[in-house]
């Protein structure tokens, strides 16, 4: 085993004890998807693997932890074949992470399109993606996703990975009956409860709350 599958296989033993995931399918992307590859170049290799958030660039935005990382790939319950909606693509890496589960099977490949509100991390995203070769099951598109993505809905899961004041209501719409969006919902300082709403039918959406979570602030027209 290199270093790096060694240090992944850590990361993951203390993920299942202390029960922060469930989904085996979360643990196979995280062991496929280098996130060496989606870290700032002037940070070394093996801080890919510390347990904490790193910065994007100099944008003041930051690619999440591993643990929340993994634990999203959890809370959206993603299935081979599913097409996807992030907001906030960032470096891409949870992009590709989800990528890997939705994109595993070669007669059913699933699809992620994640937008990005800042033209530099739009360019980032898609350097970084095709380093790691997810650039086939990503699409990254340029723009306020806030308002979702409506060319290709609609979605079996919604991922917003910035911190919202409410769901914006264009991505309830382009949500498929049935499926799911996940949001850490709450006002941009520290803590924010991530919370996972089901769409039951056309009116009416079911709350799950997650985790208590720290993210960036959400921009946009229905952002912060
Ligand atoms: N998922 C990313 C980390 C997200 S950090 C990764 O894996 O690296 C949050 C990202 O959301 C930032 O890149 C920020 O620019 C972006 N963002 C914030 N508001 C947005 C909006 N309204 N539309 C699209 N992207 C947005």
């Amino acid at each position: 085993m290199t270093n790096i599958e060694e240090a992944k296989e850590r990361l993951i033993d203390q993920y299942r004890r202390r029960g922060y995931v469930s989904d085996e399918k979360a643990f196979e992307a995280f062991m496929q998807v280098p996130r060496e590859y989606f870290i700032p170049e002037n940070q070394n290799t093996s801080s890919a693997y510390l347990d904490h958030p790193l910065p994007l660039m100099n944008t003041g935005q930051t690619i999440s932890a591993p643990h929340m990382t993994v634990m999203i790939l959890d809370y959206l319950e993603l299935e081979p074949g599913q097409k996807i909606l992030e907001i906030g693509a960032g470096s891409g890496y949870q992009a590709a992470l989800i990528a890997a589960i939705v994109g595993s099977d070669k007669d059913n490949q699933g699809h992620v399109y994640s937008i990005e509100i800042v033209p530099e991390l739009v360019e980032y995203a898609i350097k970084n993606l095709k380093k790691a070769g997810y650039n086939e099951l990503v699409t990254v598109i340029e723009g306020d996703g806030t308002l979702g993505y409506v060319e290709k809905a609609p979605y079996d899961k919604i991922i917003i990975t910035a911190a919202g004041p409410t769901v914006p209501p264009p991505l309830i719409e382009q949500l498929k009956v049935q499926g799911s969006l996940v949001i850490p919902l709450g006002r941009p300082g520290l803590w924010q409860q991530m919370t996972r709403f089901r769409k039951k039918n056309e009116s009416e959406l079911v709350e799950e709350k997650l985790s208590s979570v720290a993210f960036v602030p959400l921009k946009g027209k229905y952002g912060t």
